[in-house]
């Protein structure tokens, strides 16, 4: 195994965490196949990816820190991960030091075998039940969520594994989509709402479970099915296998899967992302107009909704903001300092579509403002003669807690500001956002007019899916610490 230097900082080593999933099981090289998965899987996560495979007796593992077309196209390394079944992960978590010890898969010896483990998601009760473990004795490699997960099944007294990740998965809350590997199975399991994404496609005899269809398609798989919220899929020698884990309840798919996060060209739960973002900039167009002359997306976020949103006012779209190839996310760089480089790296005008224009900007969404605010002065500068800002979903008010990096309350510009004061320090023209019955409309699209799918929409509304254990506790520690200050 390679492993790089290893850094950890205790204080800045958060649990949240950006990642793709990918496993296959039957297949001549799976570890190939699993190293084109992860690439298309690669805008989940660019810090860290590994793989993990299975032959003759033994597991075999890769984990680095950097991308997977870095990495996971030596041939020499490739053969090293020899078998017909590999799972593999990309990562991105916002932690200060990047963190080896939490590179995925992640394996442990259990009682019958070896088990490896990769997880999407973020599970909401982790800090609880890892501060439970540890009293009991356990202890840990990682600071990751999917360790707590690791430990509970090798506690289990179950004899089988997958009877005892079930019985893990029990006691998790939160979000997950994992696949997991045994020396004979390969596993796929969802999270009870099903608020990240996994599916399942098969390529020849082999089964695959991905994070998205995208990387499906990479691998010219076909697609069979979503794996089903509180679903657990078992591939062996025998066939396919469906356990249900959990009560089967309505799901809360990832609002933010079809607003920014996931691959255009993929589809989840039977609904393309592209066409999705098209809608909630043709929405967007209805409920914010503007009199304007051109439409310029925020690339690449931005470019469907912007689409969406020419199409619907019958105005040219057009390329005014030109994004370099290589700069990564944004969000890549943790500090602020460091992420305002990171927009102005990633970013530049092109004067040629913007001179004199009235421009309207669309971007997927405004987290922070530092990418719209430095966009809107970006396209004054470059000659526009006004500079319209929307975004194609509401005002993102609460942060999340379920594998999206969304932060925390103080950092969200809209959170604290009111739309027109939002606008005044963006120092844009105007400013609209979609409303949530407008991004419900999109996602759901004209056909569907049935109530499904019900998001995990609290971003905008505060309404959480779960139980929040470990965040509630903590808010607890600091009004008990507040209430001892006072009472000294
Ligand atoms: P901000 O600059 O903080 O307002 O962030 C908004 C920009 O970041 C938009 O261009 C989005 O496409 C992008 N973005 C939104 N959410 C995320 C996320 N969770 N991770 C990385 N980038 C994001």
């Amino acid at each position: 195994m390679n492993l790089p230097t290893l850094t950890y900082d205790a204080a800045t080593d958060r649990a949240r965490e950006e990642c793709g999933v990918f496993g296959v099981r039957g297949a001549d090289e799976a570890a190939v196949l699993c190293a084109f998965g992860l690439h298309a899987l690669q805008h989940r996560g660019q810090e860290a990816c590994g793989i993990t495979s299975y032959n003759e007796g033994r597991f075999h593992s890769e984990r680095h820190l950097g991308l997977v077309g870095d990495h996971f196209t030596d041939p020499k390394r490739l053969a090293g991960l020899a078998g017909a079944v590999a799972i593999g992960h990309v990562r991105y978590s916002t932690s200060g030091g990047a963190v080896l010890r939490n590179v995925q898969p992640l394996y442990a010896d259990v009682r019958g075998g070896g088990v490896a483990l990769a997880h999407n998601g973020n599970l909401t009760n982790a800090r609880a039940l890892r501060e439970e473990l540890t009293n009991q004795g356990a202890i840990f490699q990682s600071t990751s969520d999917t360790e707590v997960i690791l430990q509970l099944a090798a506690k289990s007294r179950k004899t089988k594994a997958v009877d005892r990740l079930i019985a893990a998965l029990r006691q998790v809350e939160g979000a997950f989509a994992l696949v997991a590997m045994t020396n004979d199975k390969l596993v796929g399991a969802r999270d009870p709402l099903g608020i990240r994404p996994l599916v399942m496609g098969k390529l020849d005899g082999a089964v695959i479970f991905a994070s998205e269809t995208c990387a499906l398609d990479m691998i010219g798989a076909t697609f069979l099915r979503e794996v089903e919220p509180g679903e657990m899929v078992i591939a062996t020698d025998e066939g396919i296998e469906s356990r249900r884990y959990a009560p089967a309840v309505p799901a809360r798919p990832c609002a933010f899967e079809y607003i920014y996060f996931a691959r255009p060209d993929s589809v989840i739960d039977g609904i393309s992302v592209y066409e999705a973002r098209k809608r909630m900039g043709r929405r967007l167009a209805e409920e914010a107009p503007a009199d304007i002359d051109v439409v310029v997306p925020v690339p690449d976020s931005g470019m469907a909704a912007a689409l969406g949103f020419a199409e619907a006012i019958g105005k040219p779209f057009d390329l005014g903001i030109i994004r370099a190839h290589f700069a990564g996310r944004t969000f890549i760089q943790p500090t602020q300092a460091k992420r305002d480089l990171g927009v102005r790296r990633k970013h530049s005008a092109n004067a040629s579509v913007l001179k004199g224009q009235r421009v309207l900007l669309v971007d997927d969404s405004i987290v922070r403002g530092t990418t719209s605010k430095k966009i809107v002065a970006m396209v004054r500068e470059a000659g526009a003669k006004e500079v319209h800002m929307r975004s194609a979903c509401p005002p993102i008010t609460h942060p999340d807690f379920y594998g999206i990096d969304m932060p925390m309350r103080e950092e969200l510009m809209a959170a604290s500001h009111d739309p027109e004061r939002m606008r005044a320090m963006l120092e844009a023209d105007s400013l609209g956002f979609l409303s949530v019955e407008g991004l419900y409309w999109a996602v759901r699209g004209e056909a569907r007019n049935d109530a499904r799918p019900q998001l995990a929409d609290h971003y905008f509304t505060g309404d959480y899916p779960t139980r929040l254990a470990d965040r509630d506790r903590s808010q607890s520690d600091k009004e008990t610490q507040l209430s001892f200050l006072v009472d000294a």
